[in-house]
């Protein structure tokens, strides 16, 4: 909208992003909004408590609030002035005027701009009539389900997948909640949209409470949008006690003050909140907001996570409590499903494998009849988790070679128990993340390899030659990205995986 010219050379282009050029940029147009609320020709809106508002001013967008003709003539005469000193020029095209209350049947355009009776865009929200909440919305929801298609045909972890919906995604909608809530129907549509892309458009093997639940409680964090669009209404009401000054606050105190005991008698009070500030009271009632102690709406939405969608016990848990009795301690296996030692393929298998959702013929078989509910490699009537897993005769040398491994790595270890091979369960010691890596790769590679027995009969894979060079290829990654002294500490221990001589690496398996 504003642009500056033949003030000096650019010989550089401004980064995007740079973090000097906005603040540099507002002070500039600071000056013009200084101006408009200077000018007394110009009449605002007088906001409930007696305060005038003339301008309000996002960056370059520039919205002025003018109620007397004269003042309209004025903003360009302002404007003119301002662009005399600073270079700047109004782009006629790109500015609106929308006319509201008395003039909004008007039909004249001055000042030469183009005028609307209906609705007006300001950064990324309409605004005036009726419908604008819809329109707004709908344009959002377009915008989100576009950066989901784009990302639908690449291949993603699930926590990759759940980083793509909470940067990428979920951030298209957070500026309109603020202003327009989402109705129940858009937020389920929305919602609906996610678990589509999380599950590539497959059945849904976990349940969604346990999906939206946190790491630790088995769940991958996948944005619940409900609760978010709420909690962060939060905030606002928490930011209205911040210090700094605004018209909005104004009306805040107006329309819900009294019952947020913030204001009394000697300002006007509204009876009747607006639609958004009734939706924001129940909010507050839903969430039980203390107004005496701020927290972020960060901290609200994961509490409320907690509090009702977590309590929803995951189904895989009951499975193996029956298998293991009741001692397992399931926070801290959740916990090291979601540790960073193992890489993010290994993560996504270990939390499928540890929900059991793997699709095992046993399981398949269910749901398609057709389908043999045996193993493809040895012919096994029913082919369960734990038969391709571990079970399997094809995988024994697999994990007699793994159990070398780990025994070699930590003396204490003499067998492998289902524990330690399906749970990953093993004592607190510093051994621990190594071993657990190994029986990850273990079960990664059987499952390898069963899928090429099952898919594919001509390239059919050897699990101890495919769980060796799985191995092996992380070992060299990591020696090109980790200093010698930590990728010795991280891997060598006992010299089995790899050693370092002389400053050397040697990769050993
Ligand atoms: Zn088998």
């Amino acid at each position: 909208m504003v642009m500056f010219q033949n003030f000096f050379q650019v010989q550089r282009g401004v980064r995007q992003g740079c973090p000097l050029s906005p603040l540099l940029f507002v002070i500039v147009a600071e000056v013009f909004g200084q101006a408009i609320r200077k000018c007394p020709e110009i009449q605002g809106l007088r906001v409930p408590g007696g305060k005038e508002v003339k301008i309000s001013q996002y960056a370059d967008d520039n919205t002025c609030i003018v109620t007397n003709s004269y003042g309209l003539v004025k903003v360009i005469d302002v404007f003119n002035e301002y662009g005399r000193a600073s270079g700047a020029r109004l782009n006629t095209t790109k500015s609106k005027g929308l006319w509201l209350g008395r003039w909004r049947s008007r039909t004249d355009s001055p000042c030469g701009l183009t005028w609307v009776n209906t609705s007006l865009k300001i950064v990324g929200i309409y605004f005036g009539s009726e419908n604008v909440n819809i329109q707004s919305w709908a344009e959002v929801t377009a915008k989100f389900k576009g950066i989901l298609k784009k990302w639908e045909p690449r291949y993603l972890t699930l926590r990759g997948k759940m980083t793509v919906i909470g940067s990428l995604v979920a951030s298209t909608l957070w500026h309109v909640v603020k202003i327009y809530p989402l109705t129940r129907e858009c937020i389920a549509s929305l919602q609906s949209e996610i678990w589509k892309f999380v599950w590539s458009k497959k059945p849904e093997w976990v349940r969604r409470e346990t999906c939206m639940s946190d790491y630790l409680n088995g769940g991958l964090r996948i944005i619940n949008l409900d609760i978010k669009s709420k909690a962060l209404l939060i905030g606002r009401v928490f930011r209205f006690f911040e210090e700094s000054e605004a018209p909005w606050k104004d009306f805040m105190r107006y329309y819900i003050g009294r019952s947020l005991g913030i204001n009394d008698n000697s300002r006007p009070n509204s009876d009747i909140p607006t639609p958004f500030y009734s939706h924001l009271l129940r909010v507050l009632r839903e969430f039980a907001v203390d107004l005496g102690q701020p927290r972020t709406s960060k901290m609200y939405y994961l509490k409320r996570i907690e509090d009702c969608v977590t309590p929803v016990q995951a189904r895989s848990e009951l499975a193996w409590n029956q298998r293991f009795g009741p001692g397992l301690i399931w926070k801290e296996i959740w916990t090291d499903v979601a540790r960073s030692f193992n890489d993010p393929v290994l993560r996504d298998f270990d939390w499928r494998a540890v929900h059991r959702v793997l699709p095992v013929n046993f399981r398949v078989h269910k749901w398609y009849s057709r389908i043999s509910s045996a193993c493809a490699r040895c012919g096994e009537r029913i082919e369960t988790l734990e038969h391709t897993l571990i079970h399997c005769p094809m995988v024994k040398e697999l994990w007699m070679f793994i159990l070398k491994l780990c025994n070699q790595i930590d003396a204490s270890v003499i067998g492998l128990s289902e524990r330690n091979m399906l749970l990953g369960c093993f004592p607190r010691t510093r051994t621990r993340d190594l071993l657990r890596y190994l029986i990850s790769v273990g079960k990664f590679s059987a499952w390898k390899e069963r899928v090429s027995y099952q898919f594919r009969k001509d390239e059919k894979i050897n699990s101890l030659v495919y769980f060796r060079n799985y191995v092996r290829t992380r070992l060299e990654t990591e020696q090109g990205i980790m200093g010698t002294k930590n990728f010795e500490s991280k891997w060598c221990l006992n010299n089995v995986l790899a050693c370092v001589t002389n400053g050397i690496i040697r990769t050993l398996i």
